[in-house]
């Protein structure tokens, strides 16, 4: 029967029933290793029991009351998300574009702050930032943005990497500096390691926000809670969602000093936003990654895919480079390779690949080091596989 979904998505023929950690089982009760856990949404895996039961519990009591009113749990999670990251508030909403959202906003209200009519946001080539307006119009995607014109203003775009290319910037109307720590649509590209170093420095000389994306890269993916903690630098706006809470559409903006102060009561808001369900589970996300040291594994069992994917594949024809930084993995091939994913599929093993020719791997952080294994064993036989066939 066809789907009366509207088609969005060039989607696999294949539907979960039900899931325990890195695994999923499909209506025929076939099994798959997940190495792409939701597109880094699924953190604890599927099915984990504390989020289970914080949600239980929740949905049990209120799910939903409205930010009209205090919300214990929301006040809570913003308590967590600050003490965690060094930043001073929160504001919550329900996915990544959202989160982002409310940075673009902040950064525009910091510029009329400082008294620039026209505010302008620096962002990146091969940044994405979301599906909304604004936020496609922020993303380094032509593919993105194709057809949506006319595009919102007061972005200005420079490469990827590259500081003196933002150094280069004259507009005076520059307001705020906005990049991913680490690129993942665009390909898992991984900067220099000062990088964001070198950001801050340029902002604070000039009185820019510096801004990080870590819709993607946050809650533990690159084995840090955020990945800007690989550093000393703190930014002055955060965003996160995807992993924080374990399925569970949340997102949230976190702000620093001047920024913190930058939107205040009616300028704006979301229905939805940090209720109590949401801020329950993304409570239990934050709970068992501490009780049960999960971001402490990631790096080794990072390095340890990385390293069995180098010993397997380095040298290969046609594979370019194997990269990335702890869960956040990328194997960049010479040529488009979006047909692996379905072959991979049917080997009972989910992947992803971006930017055409990036094979993207992001499983949960609770994979067991036997799955990390057999994810480097069977997805190396099957890239060496592919070029056999397509060669
Ligand atoms: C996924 C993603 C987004 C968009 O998040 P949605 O929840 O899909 O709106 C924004 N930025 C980055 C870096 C992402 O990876």
């Amino acid at each position: 029967m066809a789907s009366q979904v509207m088609p969005t998505y060039a989607r696999l023929p294949v539907m979960f029933e039900r899931g325990e950690g890195a695994w999923l089982w499909d209506k025929q009760d076939r099994r798959y290793l997940d190495a792409i856990a939701g597109i880094a949404v699924c953190g604890l895996g599927h099915a984990h029991p504390a989020v289970f039961a914080a949600v239980a519990e929740q949905a049990g009591k209120l799910i939903h009351t409205s930010n009209l009113y205090r919300i214990e749990k929301q006040e809570e999670l913003a308590q967590e998300l600050c003490r965690l990251s060094g930043m001073d508030n929160a504001f919550f909403c329900n996915s990544g574009a959202e989160a982002n959202e409310a940075a673009i906003k902040i950064a525009r209200r910091y510029g009329h702050y400082l008294g620039i009519d026209q505010p302008a946001i620096i962002v990146t080539e091969g940044a994405f930032h979301g599906r909304t307006l604004a936020t496609l119009s922020a993303t380094g995607s032509r593919k993105v943005q194709e057809g949506f014109e006319p595009l919102v203003g007061g972005f200005i775009r420079v490469p990827y990497d590259d500081v003196r290319a933002i150094e280069a910037v004259a507009d005076k109307n520059v307001a705020a500096v906005w990049v991913e720590p680490i690129q993942g649509e665009g390909g898992v590209r991984v900067p220099a390691e000062d990088y964001l170093l070198h950001l801050r420095r340029v902002c604070d000389q000039r009185n820019w926000l510096l801004m990080l994306d870590e819709v993607q890269t946050g809650v533990g993916r690159t084995g840090k809670f955020l990945a800007f903690q690989h550093t000393f630098i703190r930014p002055d706006v955060v965003t996160l969602a995807k992993a924080l809470g374990n399925g569970v559409p949340i997102g949230a903006c976190l702000a620093l000093g001047t920024a913190a102060e930058m939107l205040t009561a009616g300028q704006h808001g979301s229905t939805f936003g940090g209720n109590p369900l949401a801020c329950s589970a993304a409570l239990a996300v934050i709970k068992t990654l501490a009780r049960e040291a999960i971001i402490e594994r990631v790096p080794a069992l990072g390095e340890q895919i990385l390293e069995g994917f180098r010993s397997n594949l380095e040298g290969q024809p046609h594979v370019l480079d194997i990269r990335g930084k702890g869960l956040m993995i990328g194997i960049e091939l010479d040529q488009p390779c979006g047909d692996l994913v379905k072959l991979a599929l049917e080997r009972g093993i989910l992947i992803n690949v971006t930017a055409d020719r990036v094979i993207r791997l992001l499983p949960p952080l609770i994979l067991t080091d036997d799955q990390a294994r057999l994810l480097v064993k069977e997805l190396s036989k099957l890239i060496i596989g592919y070029f056999k066939i397509t060669a």
